[in-house]
């Protein structure tokens, strides 16, 4: 299963991570409903599960780090 991460601030791809063998139940999603799921998280045949982020610079302009 591939997640690629993409900054919820400016949009800019951030990475992508390739996990093997990884359950919807092990990423904690098997607890929503698939329609609060599909709210939250997009998914694409190319890119995977995609999940929103923060990038270095956004996150340090943003002061979280
Ligand atoms: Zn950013």
């Amino acid at each position: 299963m591939k997640i690629t991460y993409y900054c919820d601030n400016c949009s800019s791809y951030i990475n992508t991570a390739r996990v093997e063998g990884l359950s919807l139940a092990e990423l904690g999603l098997d607890a929503l409903t698939e329609k609060k799921w599909l709210d939250i998280i997009k998914y694409t045949d190319e890119d995977g599960i995609i999940l929103s982020s923060l990038c270095d610079s956004c996150a340090e302009k943003l002061g979280t780090l």
